[in-house]
């Protein structure tokens, strides 16, 4: 059994061109990031070589040889070339282009030989030219957030693998390798696999950078971009998620707001670029106290709000005032080098698994106890008794449905 071999090249050509295009038309279009840029010129330069190889009886054979070769190795770099961006933000190692203009250098040398020992240092330097990538992509690709890049990961090393196998084969049963039209088996295979697997690693690498895309607005969408908390909208679901959750594992959930302390006099002193230094070292501080099942929210401003799940009052009360503590002695520096003084008020609020509170009456039980710790000094913790406002509530209620009811009788 045999692979046909022009018709392999043919299919492989058109996968490449089509890849090649609609990448070239995607990065001019909504996906313009330099990664895909980078493996569509790939792509462009793998097309090139496929083209000098099909036209290798209508032209001098250097042309093909040199050329069709050196374009090869060229996509090679630029694939490595794009991984390395999109893994490290970071050029490729400084050895690598001197590498790639060394591998052309030797191709000259080549003219002469056979082809088998042609075929065989072709595959040895594009698989060498490929190694970097490969472990790059086994060490960092493997755990990146985006799982198409565990797919590049292995077509990459299928690639790779099979094309030090195809030099180890080239140079062990040269007769197979005489003719690139006439080989048996195995050197069809060798072709396939490291060529198809490379246009995979192309649809796996778009897909990773979408991926990408697609985490970063997830991201914007749910946290604040200033100091990195969750946004409003997240908080207020997270919070009404663990109040149901206490519920149903019967374990008390604490809410608490904190409002930095004449907040605006900061602005106003040191510009809105010291009060921004200050909103991002307070969401520091306030994250470095807390357990990994604790909730950070900026609610707007200088407002923030924590969701503190199978927490009681004293366990609120001891991680908030450590916060408080942090907070004061925080050191803030403003561009002139002065330090920044900064204190924070907290109203706090503990509803028991069986209390029946709601997450907007814990907001508004947290955001009175914290107007009462304002007008008692600022630069304190104050817990509200949910009981006393639910009997509060419950009054207003009554006394509300009360008057509805009266105006319709
Ligand atoms: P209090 O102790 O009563 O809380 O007084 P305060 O000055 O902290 O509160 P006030 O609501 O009067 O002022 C809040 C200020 O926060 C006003 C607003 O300009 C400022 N602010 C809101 N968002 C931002 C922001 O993202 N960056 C900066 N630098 N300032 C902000
Ligand atoms: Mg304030
Ligand atoms: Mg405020």
């Amino acid at each position: 059994m045999r692979i046909d071999v022009p018709t392999l090249l043919v299919t492989l050509f058109a996968g490449f061109l089509m890849l090649s295009l609609q990448l070239w038309m995607a990065q001019r279009g909504t996906l313009r990031q330099p990664e895909v840029r980078t493996w569509a010129q790939g792509g462009l330069a793998m097309l090139g070589g496929f083209a000098l190889l099909f036209l290798r009886p209508w032209m001098p054979a250097w042309v093909s040889i040199l050329v069709g070769n050196a374009l090869f190795l060229l996509s090679a770099a630029l694939y490595s070339r794009a991984v390395f961006r999109y893994l490290l933000d970071a050029e490729l190692p400084r050895f690598y282009w001197p590498a790639v203009g060394l591998c052309c250098a030797m191709l000259p040398a080549m003219m002469d030989w056979e082809r088998p020992a042609r075929t065989a240092l072709v595959s040895l330097m594009l698989a060498g030219l490929l190694t970097p990538v490969t472990s790059l992509l086994l060490i960092r690709g493997w755990r990146t957030g985006a799982g198409s890049m565990r797919s590049v990961a292995l077509m990459l090393v299928v690639t790779t693998l099979t094309l030090y196998l195809r030099s180890v084969d080239a140079m062990l049963r040269p007769e197979e390798h005489r003719d690139l039209l006439q080989g048996d088996l195995i050197s069809g295979l060798a072709i396939l696999l490291s060529f198809l697997c490379l246009l995979g690693a192309g649809f796996g690498f778009v897909l990773a950078c979408f991926e990408r895309v697609a985490l970063r607005m997830e991201t914007m969408a749910t946290t604040d971009g200033l100091t990195g908390c969750l946004n409003r909208t997240t908080t207020d679901t997270l919070l009404a998620h663990t109040l149901e959750r206490g519920r149903r594992e019967g374990s008390p959930v604490a809410f608490c707001l904190l409002d930095i302390d004449h907040f605006k006099r900061v602005n106003d002193c040191h510009g809105h670029q010291g009060g921004d230094e200050v909103l991002r070292a307070f969401a520091d501080a306030v994250r470095g106290r807390l357990r990994a099942s604790d909730v950070l929210g900026r609610m707007g401003g200088e407002e923030f709000a924590l969701v503190l799940p199978a927490t009681d009052a004293p366990g609120a009360l001891r991680l908030t005032e450590g916060v408080r503590l942090a907070v004061e002695q925080m050191a803030v520096q403003a561009g002139d080098g002065r330090r920044i003084a900064v204190t924070v008020s907290a109203g706090v609020v503990v509803a028991a698994s069986n209390s029946g509170l709601s997450a907007t009456r814990l907001y508004m039980l947290a955001d009175g106890a914290l107007y009462d710790a304002k007008r008692g000094g600022r630069n304190r913790v104050l817990l509200a008794d949910p009981t006393a406002t639910v009997r509060l509530i419950e009054t207003i209620e009554n006394s509300s449905s009360k008057t509805v009811a009266g105006n319709f009788s």
